[in-house]
């Protein structure tokens, strides 16, 4: 690879082709048996990702998407309650609050790890709300309705500080729903449990989603709620297949929101090699980050004592972002930002009536946030010479 070749942002072929044998057979094994929708292949990848979660329970949805709707409904968020996330993540987390029939309301988070800030949601807890004497339910004073959920969102890979939130969620009775659809993997000491945790296991359930840019994607749409409850996977189950707890008998209204068994086939085979891609994103933020510490005017991701992040993205943040990102894509160097324009600023949510300087940590994030090239297969030499851009950029700002 020559010094002048493009860095891609991520890297969608090479592992594709790597594993192409496989990946076809999947398809061939599918168009000979007939075997579509449902069967072995989808439950046999439920097992695995489960094992994987270190979860009791896993079933296999049409998307990310639809797995954080379904999760919420089946932990029983309804319609009219209040469920509580951040304003910095994809606008799916609060879509599915929406159409599970609920009104998104947001926090801050915390400036090292641009996560939900326990203390923010202890914050909002004592101002905005009270405890109803009769129901014991939380209430949102201003606007009269319940709070019953919150959705942590472990951005970029790394996990929430889960033990506050789950601690605050216990007295609150809040269901805790994770939005882990960056974090396949992701690793967190519980202090509460004296044990390691992974992604996807300590809430009442989480999401999951095998769109084909995460760290762990099919060759088409998916996703997958994990659980520990059995009420709520039974639920899950039907809320993706119409409400039908048998064929054609239907328990609820559901939805059309399956995973199909050709993604779940090839889900299968790239979960096997998930735990060595993730060793290789976490090898490449570590040899980022020494490179970057001492580059001034750079703050590289922090990785929080007791959590281990599977490196989704690798975000830094910086005085002139729009100026870099410019720099770099003009020397060949593909940089996203994840995401620009925080939730309580888009159009989709004036009706909440929040503004500018009302969430400054996740708004200033947005300001300064770059998404540096991230994939298993980027070599030394290709973070070489983002690293060098980068370092040239901000000596030429002086
Ligand atoms: C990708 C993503 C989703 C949505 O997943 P889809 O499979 O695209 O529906 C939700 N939340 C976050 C944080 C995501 O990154």
């Amino acid at each position: 690879m020559s010094k002048n070749s493009p860095v891609p942002f991520l890297d969608l072929v090479t592992p594709h082709l790597d594993l192409e044998e496989e990946l076809v057979a999947v398809f061939r094994e599918a168009v000979r048996t007939g075997r579509f929708i449902g069967g072995d292949m989808v439950e046999e990848f439920e097992k695995e990702f489960a094992a994987f979660c270190e979860a009791r329970y896993s079933i296999g949805v049409g998307s990310g998407t639809d797995a954080l709707r379904f999760a919420l409904i089946a932990a029983g968020v309804k319609a009219g309650d209040i469920v509580i996330t951040v304003p910095n993540t994809f606008i799916a987390t609060t879509e599915a609050i929406t159409q599970a029939g609920a009104e998104p309301d947001f926090i801050d988070v915390e400036k090292s790890t641009v996560n939900m800030d326990p203390d923010g949601l202890r914050d909002y807890i004592d101002t905005k709300c009270e405890v109803d004497s009769v129901s014991g339910a939380l209430m949102h004073k201003g606007k009269g309705r319940p709070v019953t959920a919150i959705v942590p969102v472990h951005l970029y890979g790394h996990m929430v500080d889960m033990d506050a939130l789950l601690t605050i969620g216990d007295h609150y009775h809040l269901k805790i729903v994770e939005d882990a659809c960056q974090a396949h993997g992701a690793g967190y000491y519980s202090k509460r449990e004296g044990c390691w945790k992974k992604a996807g296991s300590m809430g009442a359930a989480a999401a999951f989603s095998f769109y084909p840019g995460k760290n762990l994607g099919a060759c088409g749409e998916g996703g997958a709620v994990t659980t520990n409850d059995e009420s709520i996977n039974q639920v899950v189950r039907m809320l993706r297949d119409h409400g039908q707890s048998r064929k054609y008998i239907h328990e609820i209204e559901g939805y059309n929101g399956r995973l199909d068994a050709i993604q779940a086939g090839i889900l299968r085979i790239k979960l096997r090699h998930l735990p060595e891609w993730t060793e290789k994103r976490r090898k490449n933020a570590a040899y980022y980050t020494t490179r970057l510490d001492d580059v001034e005017g750079v703050n590289v991701p922090q990785e929080r004592e007791g959590s281990t992040s599977v490196y989704h993205l690798y975000v830094i943040h910086t005085k002139d972002r729009s100026g870099l990102q410019q720099f770099l894509n003009d020397n060949g160097i593909a940089a996203g930002l994840h995401y620009p324009v925080s939730l309580h600023l888009q159009a989709a949510y004036k009706h909440l009536e929040y503004k500018e300087g009302d969430f400054p940590v996740a708004e200033q994030s947005a300001r300064q946030l770059l998404s540096l090239p991230m994939f298993p297969d980027l070599t030394d030499e290709q973070q070489d010479k983002v690293v060098e851009k980068i370092s040239e950029f901000l000596s030429m700002e002086k």
